[in-house]
Protein backbone atom coordinates (compact mmCIF):
# COMPACT_ATOMS: atom_id res chain seq x y z
CA UNK A 1 0.00 0.00 0.00
CA UNK A 2 1.37 3.38 -1.31
CA UNK A 3 0.93 6.65 0.93
CA UNK A 4 1.62 9.68 -0.65
CA UNK A 5 1.48 13.28 0.16
CA UNK A 6 1.68 15.41 -2.48
CA UNK A 7 -1.62 15.28 -5.56
CA UNK A 8 2.20 15.07 -8.15
CA UNK A 9 2.80 11.56 -6.26
CA UNK A 10 -0.27 10.40 -6.02
CA UNK A 11 -1.11 10.70 -9.96
CA UNK A 12 2.06 9.48 -10.75
CA UNK A 13 0.84 6.21 -8.89
CA UNK A 14 -2.07 6.50 -10.47
CA UNK A 15 -0.98 6.74 -13.91
CA UNK A 16 0.50 3.17 -13.67
CA UNK A 17 -2.87 1.87 -12.81
CA UNK A 18 -4.69 3.92 -15.64
CA UNK A 19 -2.57 2.83 -18.22
CA UNK A 20 -3.43 -0.88 -17.30
CA UNK A 21 -7.27 0.13 -17.75
CA UNK A 22 -7.79 -0.09 -14.04
CA UNK A 23 -11.04 0.83 -12.90
CA UNK A 24 -10.48 3.06 -9.89
CA UNK A 25 -12.91 3.17 -6.73
CA UNK A 26 -12.07 6.17 -4.13
CA UNK A 27 -13.45 6.69 -0.85
CA UNK A 28 -12.90 10.33 0.68
CA UNK A 29 -12.28 10.61 4.29
CA UNK A 30 -11.06 12.41 7.32
CA UNK A 31 -9.55 9.68 8.96
CA UNK A 32 -9.85 8.58 12.51
CA UNK A 33 -11.59 5.11 10.17
CA UNK A 34 -13.41 3.14 12.41
CA UNK A 35 -15.89 -0.12 10.77
CA UNK A 36 -18.34 2.32 8.63
CA UNK A 37 -15.13 3.76 6.84
CA UNK A 38 -13.80 0.47 5.98
CA UNK A 39 -16.77 -1.27 4.89
CA UNK A 40 -16.89 1.80 2.18
CA UNK A 41 -13.13 0.93 1.42
CA UNK A 42 -14.74 -3.44 1.09
CA UNK A 43 -17.41 -1.65 -1.35
CA UNK A 44 -15.29 -0.46 -3.13
CA UNK A 45 -11.93 -3.24 -3.30
CA UNK A 46 -15.08 -5.44 -4.64
CA UNK A 47 -15.81 -3.42 -7.40
CA UNK A 48 -13.02 -1.92 -8.38
CA UNK A 49 -9.52 -2.98 -9.86
CA UNK A 50 -7.86 -0.42 -7.21
CA UNK A 51 -8.97 1.43 -4.20
CA UNK A 52 -8.17 4.70 -3.22
CA UNK A 53 -8.58 6.47 0.38
CA UNK A 54 -7.93 10.15 1.15
CA UNK A 55 -7.50 10.84 4.87
CA UNK A 56 -7.65 14.54 5.01
CA UNK A 57 -9.34 16.77 7.89
CA UNK A 58 -10.71 19.83 5.55
CA UNK A 59 -10.65 22.96 7.57
CA UNK A 60 -12.93 24.69 5.22
CA UNK A 61 -15.73 22.35 6.26
CA UNK A 62 -16.01 23.59 9.80
CA UNK A 63 -17.86 26.17 11.09
CA UNK A 64 -16.49 25.40 14.44
CA UNK A 65 -12.81 25.95 15.14
CA UNK A 66 -12.88 24.20 18.10
CA UNK A 67 -14.35 20.94 16.30
CA UNK A 68 -11.41 21.38 14.01
CA UNK A 69 -9.06 21.39 16.53
CA UNK A 70 -10.34 18.77 18.98
CA UNK A 71 -11.47 16.36 15.46
CA UNK A 72 -9.26 13.13 16.62
CA UNK A 73 -6.32 12.14 13.77
CA UNK A 74 -4.59 8.90 13.73
CA UNK A 75 -2.61 8.50 10.22
CA UNK A 76 -0.41 5.79 11.48
CA UNK A 77 -3.13 3.71 13.08
CA UNK A 78 -5.18 4.91 10.10
CA UNK A 79 -2.75 3.42 7.44
CA UNK A 80 -2.51 -0.28 9.54
CA UNK A 81 -6.16 -0.63 8.97
CA UNK A 82 -6.13 0.23 5.47
CA UNK A 83 -3.36 -2.04 4.80
CA UNK A 84 -5.74 -5.09 6.52
CA UNK A 85 -7.72 -4.27 4.10
CA UNK A 86 -6.15 -4.32 0.62
CA UNK A 87 -6.40 -0.76 0.14
CA UNK A 88 -4.05 0.24 -2.75
CA UNK A 89 -3.37 3.99 -2.66
CA UNK A 90 -3.77 6.60 0.73
CA UNK A 91 -3.57 10.19 -0.54
CA UNK A 92 -2.81 12.36 3.04
CA UNK A 93 -1.92 15.81 2.11
CA UNK A 94 -0.95 18.41 4.21
CA UNK A 95 -2.90 22.29 4.04
CA UNK A 96 -1.20 23.50 1.74
CA UNK A 97 -1.36 20.62 -1.28
CA UNK A 98 -5.38 21.15 -0.60
CA UNK A 99 -5.17 24.76 -0.51
CA UNK A 100 -2.17 26.55 -1.62
CA UNK A 101 -4.08 29.75 -1.93
CA UNK A 102 -7.74 30.50 -0.84
CA UNK A 103 -10.78 29.00 -2.19
CA UNK A 104 -13.05 31.58 -3.25
CA UNK A 105 -15.43 29.13 -4.79
CA UNK A 106 -18.66 29.05 -4.19
CA UNK A 107 -21.38 26.06 -4.67
CA UNK A 108 -25.04 26.99 -4.35
CA UNK A 109 -27.73 23.85 -3.85
CA UNK A 110 -31.07 25.75 -3.35
CA UNK A 111 -32.40 24.63 -0.35
CA UNK A 112 -31.22 21.04 -0.42
CA UNK A 113 -27.86 22.70 0.70
CA UNK A 114 -29.85 25.13 3.26
CA UNK A 115 -32.05 22.93 5.40
CA UNK A 116 -30.70 20.97 8.23
CA UNK A 117 -26.96 20.76 8.51
CA UNK A 118 -27.12 23.93 5.85
CA UNK A 119 -28.94 25.54 7.83
CA UNK A 120 -27.06 24.70 11.44
CA UNK A 121 -23.35 24.45 9.99
CA UNK A 122 -23.49 27.82 7.35
CA UNK A 123 -20.64 27.11 5.05
CA UNK A 124 -20.49 23.51 6.16
CA UNK A 125 -21.38 22.49 2.25
CA UNK A 126 -19.75 25.12 0.55
CA UNK A 127 -16.37 23.53 2.25
CA UNK A 128 -17.60 19.73 1.50
CA UNK A 129 -17.88 20.83 -2.24
CA UNK A 130 -14.66 22.35 -2.32
CA UNK A 131 -12.34 19.64 -0.83
CA UNK A 132 -14.66 16.64 -2.66
CA UNK A 133 -14.17 18.62 -6.07
CA UNK A 134 -10.26 18.89 -5.49
CA UNK A 135 -10.18 15.27 -4.76
CA UNK A 136 -12.07 14.12 -7.46
CA UNK A 137 -10.14 16.28 -9.79
CA UNK A 138 -6.92 14.87 -8.38
CA UNK A 139 -7.78 11.25 -8.09
CA UNK A 140 -10.05 11.13 -11.25
CA UNK A 141 -11.97 7.97 -10.04
CA UNK A 142 -14.55 5.74 -11.96
CA UNK A 143 -16.53 5.66 -8.57
CA UNK A 144 -16.46 7.42 -5.40
CA UNK A 145 -18.03 5.83 -2.05
CA UNK A 146 -20.49 7.79 0.79
CA UNK A 147 -21.81 6.74 3.77
CA UNK A 148 -26.04 6.88 3.85
CA UNK A 149 -25.18 8.47 7.57
CA UNK A 150 -24.09 11.44 5.83
CA UNK A 151 -27.23 11.58 4.25
CA UNK A 152 -27.62 15.38 3.20
CA UNK A 153 -23.88 15.10 2.48
CA UNK A 154 -24.78 12.24 -0.02
CA UNK A 155 -27.31 13.79 -1.78
CA UNK A 156 -25.40 17.22 -2.45
CA UNK A 157 -22.42 14.86 -3.85
CA UNK A 158 -24.79 13.42 -6.15
CA UNK A 159 -26.08 17.21 -7.23
CA UNK A 160 -22.46 18.41 -7.46
CA UNK A 161 -21.62 15.40 -9.66
CA UNK A 162 -24.47 15.95 -12.04
CA UNK A 163 -24.51 19.49 -12.00
CA UNK A 164 -20.48 19.68 -12.73
CA UNK A 165 -20.59 16.85 -15.21
CA UNK A 166 -18.34 14.44 -13.50
CA UNK A 167 -18.34 10.75 -14.92
CA UNK A 168 -17.71 9.71 -11.23
CA UNK A 169 -20.16 7.37 -9.87
CA UNK A 170 -21.31 8.02 -6.94
CA UNK A 171 -22.42 5.28 -4.69
CA UNK A 172 -24.18 5.58 -1.63
CA UNK A 173 -23.20 2.73 1.44
CA UNK A 174 -25.17 1.70 4.25
CA UNK A 175 -24.69 3.08 8.00
CA UNK A 176 -22.43 0.47 10.18
CA UNK A 177 -23.60 0.86 13.94
CA UNK A 178 -22.54 -0.22 17.44
CA UNK A 179 -23.88 -2.76 18.65
CA UNK A 180 -26.42 -0.62 21.02
CA UNK A 181 -27.54 1.17 17.89
CA UNK A 182 -25.11 4.32 18.05
CA UNK A 183 -24.55 5.38 14.05
CA UNK A 184 -20.36 5.02 14.14
CA UNK A 185 -18.66 8.32 14.13
CA UNK A 186 -14.89 9.76 14.48
CA UNK A 187 -16.77 11.87 17.03
CA UNK A 188 -17.94 9.29 19.24
CA UNK A 189 -14.42 8.58 20.43
CA UNK A 190 -14.68 12.36 22.03
CA UNK A 191 -17.57 11.03 24.30
CA UNK A 192 -17.32 11.43 27.71
CA UNK A 193 -18.78 7.58 29.40
CA UNK A 194 -22.11 9.10 30.42
CA UNK A 195 -22.60 10.66 27.23
CA UNK A 196 -21.52 7.45 25.38
CA UNK A 197 -24.50 5.92 27.65
CA UNK A 198 -26.88 8.26 26.62
CA UNK A 199 -25.90 8.10 22.76
CA UNK A 200 -28.00 5.54 21.86
CA UNK A 201 -30.99 7.06 22.68
CA UNK A 202 -30.42 8.77 19.04
CA UNK A 203 -31.36 5.64 17.24
CA UNK A 204 -33.81 4.11 19.14
CA UNK A 205 -35.99 7.25 19.45
CA UNK A 206 -35.75 7.26 15.45
CA UNK A 207 -36.90 3.91 15.16
CA UNK A 208 -39.72 4.56 17.57
CA UNK A 209 -40.23 7.59 15.49
CA UNK A 210 -40.60 5.26 12.61
CA UNK A 211 -43.24 3.11 14.46
CA UNK A 212 -45.49 5.80 14.53
CA UNK A 213 -45.66 6.97 10.70
CA UNK A 214 -48.85 4.47 10.10
CA UNK A 215 -50.80 6.12 13.36
CA UNK A 216 -49.63 9.62 13.80
CA UNK A 217 -48.69 12.72 12.12
CA UNK A 218 -45.60 14.71 11.19
CA UNK A 219 -46.27 17.33 14.08
CA UNK A 220 -46.57 14.37 16.76
CA UNK A 221 -43.88 12.87 15.49
CA UNK A 222 -41.68 15.43 16.44
CA UNK A 223 -42.64 16.48 19.25
CA UNK A 224 -42.08 13.25 20.63
CA UNK A 225 -38.33 12.86 19.26
CA UNK A 226 -38.14 16.21 20.97
CA UNK A 227 -38.97 15.33 24.25
CA UNK A 228 -37.61 11.98 24.60
CA UNK A 229 -34.39 13.49 23.66
CA UNK A 230 -34.64 16.37 25.99
CA UNK A 231 -35.28 14.61 29.00
CA UNK A 232 -31.84 12.84 28.61
CA UNK A 233 -30.18 14.99 30.89
CA UNK A 234 -27.11 14.25 28.57
CA UNK A 235 -28.59 14.89 25.11
CA UNK A 236 -29.52 18.03 23.56
CA UNK A 237 -31.84 18.02 20.56
CA UNK A 238 -30.19 20.53 17.76
CA UNK A 239 -32.99 19.33 14.91
CA UNK A 240 -35.05 16.58 13.78
CA UNK A 241 -36.89 17.00 10.41
CA UNK A 242 -38.42 14.66 8.04
CA UNK A 243 -37.70 15.02 4.11
CA UNK A 244 -38.47 13.64 1.24
CA UNK A 245 -35.74 11.06 0.46
CA UNK A 246 -34.68 13.05 -3.11
CA UNK A 247 -35.51 16.17 -2.92
CA UNK A 248 -34.84 17.40 0.75
CA UNK A 249 -37.81 18.77 1.03
CA UNK A 250 -39.56 19.15 4.63
CA UNK A 251 -42.04 17.14 4.30
CA UNK A 252 -45.37 17.89 6.01
CA UNK A 253 -47.93 14.90 5.50
CA UNK A 254 -46.53 11.68 5.70
CA UNK A 255 -47.64 9.54 2.11
CA UNK A 256 -46.84 6.39 1.32
CA UNK A 257 -46.05 6.81 -2.72
CA UNK A 258 -43.34 9.40 -1.10
CA UNK A 259 -40.13 8.16 -0.32
CA UNK A 260 -39.37 10.23 3.23
CA UNK A 261 -36.55 9.33 5.32
CA UNK A 262 -35.91 11.40 8.99
CA UNK A 263 -32.82 12.89 9.88
CA UNK A 264 -31.65 14.14 13.34
CA UNK A 265 -28.79 16.11 15.11
CA UNK A 266 -28.39 15.94 19.05
CA UNK A 267 -25.46 17.08 20.81
CA UNK A 268 -24.04 14.83 24.10
CA UNK A 269 -22.21 17.66 25.46
CA UNK A 270 -19.69 19.31 22.90
CA UNK A 271 -20.50 16.14 21.05
CA UNK A 272 -22.40 17.10 17.87
CA UNK A 273 -24.00 13.70 16.13
CA UNK A 274 -25.84 12.94 12.93
CA UNK A 275 -28.11 10.12 12.34
CA UNK A 276 -30.94 9.44 10.13
CA UNK A 277 -33.51 6.64 9.43
CA UNK A 278 -35.84 6.13 5.97
CA UNK A 279 -39.20 6.22 7.03
CA UNK A 280 -40.84 5.40 3.76
CA UNK A 281 -38.58 3.72 0.91
P1 LIG B 1 -15.81 11.25 7.49
O1 LIG B 1 -14.44 10.72 7.76
O2 LIG B 1 -16.63 11.43 8.71
O3 LIG B 1 -15.79 12.46 6.59
O4 LIG B 1 -16.55 10.12 6.67
C1 LIG B 1 -16.02 9.63 5.46
C2 LIG B 1 -17.08 8.80 4.79
O5 LIG B 1 -17.45 7.71 5.64
C3 LIG B 1 -18.38 9.59 4.53
O6 LIG B 1 -18.88 9.26 3.25
C4 LIG B 1 -19.28 9.13 5.63
O7 LIG B 1 -20.65 9.21 5.30
C5 LIG B 1 -18.85 7.68 5.79
N1 LIG B 1 -19.23 7.18 7.11
C6 LIG B 1 -18.92 7.73 8.31
N2 LIG B 1 -19.50 7.03 9.31
C7 LIG B 1 -20.18 6.00 8.72
C8 LIG B 1 -20.99 4.94 9.22
N3 LIG B 1 -21.22 4.77 10.51
N4 LIG B 1 -21.52 4.08 8.32
C9 LIG B 1 -21.31 4.24 6.98
N5 LIG B 1 -20.56 5.23 6.47
C10 LIG B 1 -20.00 6.11 7.30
Amino acid sequence: MEICKTIKSLQAALSVYRSRNAFIGFVPTMGALHKGHLSLVEESLSANDITVVSIYVNPSQFNDKNDFRNYPRNLQLDCKLLKKTGCNLVFAPDDNEMYPSDDTRKFDFGQMGSVMEGNFRPGHFNGVTQIVTKMFDAVKPHRAYFGRKDFQQLAIIRKLANNYHYTIEIIGCPIVREHDGLAMSSRNALLAPEYRKAAPLIYQTLIEAKDMIFHSNVLKITTFVEKTINSNPFLKLEYFQIVDTYTLTPVEELRPENPATACIAVYAGKVRLIDNIEFIS
